[in-house]
């Protein structure tokens, strides 16, 4: 079956990795016609937009879109294309498993981790302002609505994939009515769970000691935005860095696949890039559009190749180019 798929390359290191997944999705046999779209400072060059209507308009029309990273000016310049594409198709959960791959060291084993986090509000409504010269004010925004959607997003995955337990992370001993707000709604849908899945608090401070100290003892983590940012990448260093974790948003009509990272300035157009967390969203992407043996069979191949251990990239030790351990995967999946 051929599918459609909007393609967003991004920039900064997105262009390469895009290229990986789809180079390997070819080799594997799939069919796919990919509609490209420019976000980003790309777009703004050639349309004097961040994100197009017409890319918008793609994703509607096709449900799911593979994502490069597109970067955000730090500090000034326009705002965050990554938000503005969650809030416009109300991509409201962000869901990130953080494993352990195969041949891949870190400090820690048997990781396996679901990161669940809220992805349309917090501080991340971009409300800022100045009050008076030397004085700003940004405004964390949480509803009982958006909070209440990603805990049932949390707990509905946490029975269909058979988890054990979800622990929600907070800051409600300073911030109360905010937190306290995105607290109460995780026990509201917790209290219909009571029978299939256990249910903790923890302070998102101690909650990353935890997380360091013992990951293993940690399973579907339910966060608000800001937190669910920064665990993640606190994360991703459990199991061997940013270039192995990979990332969906969900909304109710479609889904954005994408990696955790960003996009990476320090070694864009250099060859460098891991595409293995980009390769990895893209399997979650084919799960959800019903590809199970082809995701399998690409996830063995990039397994093999992790293995064997002669082919990675510089993140994970090795000395291979992103196009290099592209071509060993290819060789890996040929249909
Ligand atoms: P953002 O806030 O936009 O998500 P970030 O601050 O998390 O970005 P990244 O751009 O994700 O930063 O990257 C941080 C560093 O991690 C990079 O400078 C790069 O060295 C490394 N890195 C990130 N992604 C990869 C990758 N796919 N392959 C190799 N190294 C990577």
């Amino acid at each position: 079956m051929k599918h459609v798929i909007t393609l967003i390359p991004g920039d900064g290191i997105g262009p390469e990795v895009t290229e990986s997944v789809v180079r390997i999705f070819k080799a594997a046999g799939l069919q796919i016609d990919w509609e490209r779209h420019d976000a980003g400072v790309t777009a703004f060059d050639k349309t004097e937009e961040t994100l197009p209507v017409a890319l918008l308009d793609s994703i509607k029309r096709n449900k799911v879109a593979l994502k490069g990273p597109v970067t955000t000016p730090i500090g000034q310049g326009f705002t965050s294309v990554n938000v503005g594409l969650r809030k416009a198709l109300d991509l409201y959960a962000n869901l990130r498993p953080v494993r352990n791959l195969p041949g891949v060291t870190s400090r820690y084993t048997d990781i396996d981790l679901i990161i669940v986090r809220e992805n349309t509000e917090d501080l991340y409504a971009g409300l800022e302002h100045e009050v008076i010269p030397g004085v700003v004010e940004s405004l964390k925004i949480i509803t009982e609505r958006a909070s209440t959607n990603i805990a049932r997003f949390a707990f509905d995955f946490a029975v269909k994939y058979q988890r054990k337990k979800i622990t929600a992370i907070h800051k409600a001993n300073i911030m109360k009515l905010s937190d306290g707000l995105f607290l109460d709604s995780c026990r509201a849908v917790a209290r219909d769970h009571m029978d299939d899945i256990a249910y903790e608090e923890r302070i998102v401070d101690a909650a990353c000691m935890h997380l360091v100290m013992h990951p293993e003892k940690m399973d579907v983590l339910l966060l608000p935005n800001l937190y669910g940012d920064i665990v993640s990448d606190l994360c991703a260093g459990l199991v061997g860095g940013l270039g192995v974790v990979p990332g969906a948003n969900f909304g109710r009509d479609s889904a954005v696949f994408e990696a955790v990272h960003g996009s990476a300035p320090d070694i864009a157009l250099a060859n460098l890039a891991n595409p293995t967390a980009l390769l990895l969203s893209g399997l979650m992407m084919l799960d959800h559009i019903g590809e199970h043996e082809v995701a399998a069979k690409i996830r063995a191949g990039l397994d093999a190749v992790l293995m064997k251990g002669a082919i990675r990239t510089r993140d994970l030790g090795g000395d291979a180019t992103t196009t290099a351990f592209t071509d060993a995967i290819c060789r890996e999946v040929h249909a």
